[in-house]
C-alpha cells in the first residue's frame, strides 16, 4: 500500500498538528522529518515504550541487552538510511552468521561451501560444488517456479531443501510450502565459498545502546510530544490535521471485513550461567522439534562481556485477537481481504497508513525507514 490520500489541507504556511498512531520506527521517521519542517507531531503509542517490535532493554541481573520482540540485526545497502541511523546512535560492527542443527548435525548458514561439503561428506571446490548442486541436485525441469517449494528444489534440490527449509518452514508458516510464494525463497541465498555472513548488504551492524535509545533520541525533539500507554482510536482523528497510522489496518475499520492472517510468536525466556550455544541465532530444521530457532541474546552484542546469559527460544503459530501480530501470512492464492482494506485505505481522507502493520508487508528496518522518509518528503511537498 503505498501512502494514501492527500494531506488535509490547513492555511497555507500554518504548521500542522500531527497525529500519528504507534512509536515505532516508521512514525519516529515521519515525526522528526515533519518536525524538523515546524510541524507539530503527537505520537501515541499503546506499549510503555517506544521503538515498536525493534525495542532492546537491559536486563536487570545480566545486564545482557535483549531485544524484547525478538532479535533484530540492522543490514542496508541505503547510504541515506545508514547514515540516518548513525546520526542517532553509533553502530558497532556485527555479522549475523547463524548456525543450523539438523538431523543430529550443526551446519553453517546460508547454505555455503561449508555446509555442501559437510551434508554430502565431500571437499569440492567452489566450481565443483557449483557443478555438482545446478547438474546433480537442483531440478531443472522446474522452468518458472511458483510456490517456495518449487522454487527451493530449483535452487538446491531435494536433499538440502528437505533437510534445511521444508521443516523450518512448515514450522514457521504452518502451511506447507506448496502454498506459499516463490518470494520468500528469493531472500535465501546459496554461496559456493565458505563466506557466511547471513547477509549480502553493504552496511551491517547493532546500536551501541539499543534500538529503543536511538528511537528516543530520533523523538527528542520540541516540536514531538509521545504519549506512551495510549492508544489512538480512530474516531480521535478530527483532532488532528493529518493522521499517520502505523497500526494495523484491519484495526482501523474494527476488523468489520475479517481480520488478515498473522503469525505470531511465543518467545521462552531463559537464563543461565556462561555461554548457553556460542552464537547468536541457532536454527532448529527438524519438523520433530517444536520451536523454529534459539537466540542467545548477548552474542547480539559481542563487544560488551557478560558473566551470564539470556535466551530465547522461539516458537511460532497462528495469531490470534489477543497475540502480537508478527508477520503477514501472504499465500500464492488470492488476497482479498487485503485488497477490500487496502482500496478503503487508499480513500481514507486525512490519513496515511504507514509501516508493516498498516502496509501489511514484512519490512526490514532500513526498508521501513525508506519507506518513511519517502511518505514524509511526500506529504511535506504537498504543503
Ligand atoms: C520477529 C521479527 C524479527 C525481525 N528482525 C529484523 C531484523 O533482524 N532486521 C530488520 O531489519 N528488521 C527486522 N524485523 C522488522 C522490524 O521489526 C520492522 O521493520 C519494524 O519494526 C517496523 O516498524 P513499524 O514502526 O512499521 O512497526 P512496529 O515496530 O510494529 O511499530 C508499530 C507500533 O505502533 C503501536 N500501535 C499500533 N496501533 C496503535 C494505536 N492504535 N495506537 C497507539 N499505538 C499503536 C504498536 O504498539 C507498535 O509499537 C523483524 C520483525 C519481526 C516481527
Amino acid at each position: 500500500m503505498t501512502p494514501s490520500s492527500a494531506p488535509a489541507a490547513g492555511p497555507a504556511g500554518r504548521p500542522l498538528h500531527i497525529g500519528m498512531a504507534g512509536a515505532g520506527l516508521s512514525c519516529a521517521v515521519i515525526a522528526r522529518e515533519l518536525a524538523e519542517q515546524g510541524h507539530r507531531c503527537t505520537l501515541f503509542e499503546k506499549r510503555p515504550h517506544v521503538a515498536g517490535n525493534c525495542h532492546t532493554e537491559r536486563d536487570e541481573k545480566s545486564q545482557v541487552m535483549v531485544h524484547i520482540y525478538g532479535p533484530h540485526i540492522f543490514h542496508t545497502d541505503d547510504d541515506e538510511v545508514w547514515a540516518l541511523v548513525n546520526r542517532y546512535m553509533r553502530f558497532m560492527p556485527f555479522v549475523n552468521r547463524v548456525k543450523a542443527t539438523a538431523r543430529g548435525q550443526v551446519f553453517s548458514l546460508p547454505i555455503n561451501l561449508h555446509t555442501i561439503n559437510q551434508f554430502f561428506g565431500k571437499t569440492f571446490s567452489p566450481a565443483e560444488a557449483e557443478a555438482f548442486i545446478t547438474q546433480e541436485q537442483a531440478d531443472t525441469s522446474i522452468a518458472d517456479p511458483q510456490s517456495f517449494e518449487e522454487q527451493a528444489l530449483r535452487f538446491i534440490g531435494r536433499e538440502l531443501y528437505e533437510t534445511f527449509f521444508r521443516g523450518y518452514t512448515l514450522k514457521q508458516w504452518e502451511v506447507d510450502p506448496k502454498r506459499l510464494p516463490a518470494a520468500i525463497l528469493k531472500r535465501l541465498p546459496v554461496r559456493f565459498n565458505y563466506n557466511d555472513n547471513y547477509f549480502f548488504h553493504k552496511h551491517q551492524g547493532m546500536p551501541e545502546n539499543g534500538y529503543t535509545e536511538m528511537v528516543e533520541k530520533m523523538l527528542d525533539h520540541p516540536n514531538i510530544e509521545v504519549k506512551l500507554g495510549t492508544p489512538l482510536a480512530p474516531d480521535a482523528l478530527a483532532e488532528f490535521d493529518h493522521v499517520f497510522w502505523s497500526g494495523p489496518v484491519d484495526g482501523f475499520y474494527g476488523y468489520d471485513l475479517g481480520r488478515l492472517p498473522y503469525r505470531t510468536l511465543d518467545f521462552q525466556r531463559s537464563e543461565a550461567e556462561g555461554d548457553v550455544q556460542g552464537c547468536a541465532v541457532m536454527n532448529y530444521c527438524d519438523e520433530a522439534v517444536p520451536f523454529t530457532r534459539i537466540t542467545e541474546h548477548k552474542h547480539f552484542s559481542p563487544w560488551e562481556t557478560h558473566a551470564a546469559s539470556v535466551c530465547y527460544t522461539e516458537f511460532s503459530r497462528s495469531c490470534g485477537e489477543a497475540d502480537i501480530p508478527y508477520y503477514p501470512v501472504h499465500l500464492t492464492e488470492g488476497d482479498d481481504l487485503l485488497k477490500a482494506y487496502q482500496a478503503r485505505a487508499a480513500a481514507e481522507p486525512g490519513v496515511t497508513f504507514v509501516g508493516r502493520l498498516g502496509t501489511y508487508r514484512y519490512m526490514d528496518m532500513d526498508v521501513t525507514i525508506r519507506a518513511a522518509l519517502d511518505t514524509a518528503r511526500a506529504f511535506l511537498a504537498k504543503h
